[in-house]
């Protein structure tokens, strides 16, 4: 077992023979963060001393399906292992950003390549369940979105506000919308789509030549509720100022004692572990699903106009988006009522009594 996995696999696999300088980088909402650079170019390092290697091989299996695609940028990810003292870690290609978000209609036009490179034949899923913030994503393989969306996606989530907040009422209405929801995609075709997942502008961002670059998938994880995996996705701490509905913050104290590893105050300079697993030949996908699910994390992306126009002319919009775009949001939103609590369940019953409203059901 090495000392050191992280330097072995750059000084080997990764070709350097030295390592110049390594620096700490900042941003991240769980893992510590690091930059090395060598005479072969820059890496970038997370390690968590915590969680073993399972959270960042979800990690890699969604950046490896997108970087695949050649569509949207996303840093390569080269290697996934444990240290020996506890934890993990993911060696991927640094990507050195710009200032600037980059051009919208640019990021429109990548996102639709990557949908639409991404066309999966297994149907609705993924390889394995993952987490969307700390709370379990089902992803049986199955043939009709419509029952995949139903079932694993607001079912789940309607279960879980039923079982951790006794709350029948939105469980019920939304069950109502689960089997009334069918007219919705009259006259749509649905492919299952490589999709990112948890798409909001934290996520989001742009290279130094301007290229749209987004990182940090939804991913495949062994972590359960309560879960420190909850803070991978930082709109739930830390909300872009563009998000239509703020995280509450008096929501915050409840999580912070889960949060068992440490705060990531040290400047660390080396990292002592052992390979445990690479990345290679990972093809599960981030998931697979209808594109337009992409957008349900739209309230906290800042999507524009430009953004839009650029995607539907890749991915040409289908009959009946506007109508099924508050359905994707309800997903997100019951989510976070299932993290955050009560804030967040006006805005999902709203979204519910409209359609039962609209449906007649
Ligand atoms: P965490 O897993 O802790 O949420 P992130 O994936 O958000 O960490 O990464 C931490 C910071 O590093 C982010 O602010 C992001 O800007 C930056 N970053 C992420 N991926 C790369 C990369 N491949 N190259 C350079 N910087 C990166």
């Amino acid at each position: 077992m090495s000392d050191d996995p992280i330097r072995e696999w750059i000084l080997s696999e990764g070709k350097a023979t030295e390592i110049t300088r390594i620096s700490s980088v900042g941003g991240g909402c769980i893992n510590r963060a690091n930059r090395y650079d060598t005479d072969a170019g820059s890496f970038f390092v997370k390690t968590n001393r915590s969680i073993g290697p399972s959270m960042f091989e979800g990690e890699a299996l969604g950046l490896n399906a997108m970087y695949e695609t050649k569509s949207i940028r996303v840093p390569k990810p080269f290697k996934v292992g444990s240290l020996p003292t506890g934890g993990s870690y993911i060696i991927m290609e640094f990507i050195e950003f710009g200032a600037s978000r980059g051009d919208q209609s640019v990021l429109g036009t990548k996102l639709a390549e990557l949908h639409k490179a991404g066309k999966s034949e297994k149907g609705f899923g993924f390889d394995v369940d993952n987490t969307i913030g700390s709370t379990p994503q089902v992803n049986t393989w199955t043939s009709d979105w419509i029952q995949f969306y139903g079932e694993h996606r607001l079912g789940f989530q309607l279960q879980l506000a039923r079982d951790q907040y006794g709350d029948s009422s939105i469980y019920d209405k939304g069950q109502r919308l689960v089997k009334s929801m069918g007219p919705l995609f009259d006259d749509v075709i649905i492919e299952p789509c490589l999709l990112h997942g948890d798409l909001w502008s934290g996520n989001i961002s742009s290279d130094k030549n301007g290229e749209p670059v987004i990182v940090d998938p939804a991913c495949y994880s062994d972590f359960r509720l309560r879960s420190p995996v909850f803070l991978r996705s930082a709109s739930f701490l830390f909300p872009p100022t563009s998000c239509s509905l703020p995280p509450l913050s008096s929501s915050l104290p409840l999580f912070i004692p889960f949060f068992p590893f440490d705060a990531d105050t040290e400047r660390p300079t080396t990292v002592v572990g052992e390979v445990a697993s690479g990345t290679k030949g990972m093809q599960a996908r981030a998931s697979d699903g209808h594109n337009e699910a992409e957008f349900g994390m739209s309230w906290c992306a800042g999507f524009g106009g430009s953004f839009y126009n650029a995607y539907f002319e890749v991915m040409p919009k289908q009959p009946g988006f506007e109508k099924r775009r508050d359905l994707y949001l309800l997903y997100h939103y019951l989510n976070h009522y299932n993290l955050f609590g009560s804030g967040y369940c006006s805005s999902a019953m709203t979204i519910i009594d409209d359609y039962l409203r609209f449906l007649k059901a």
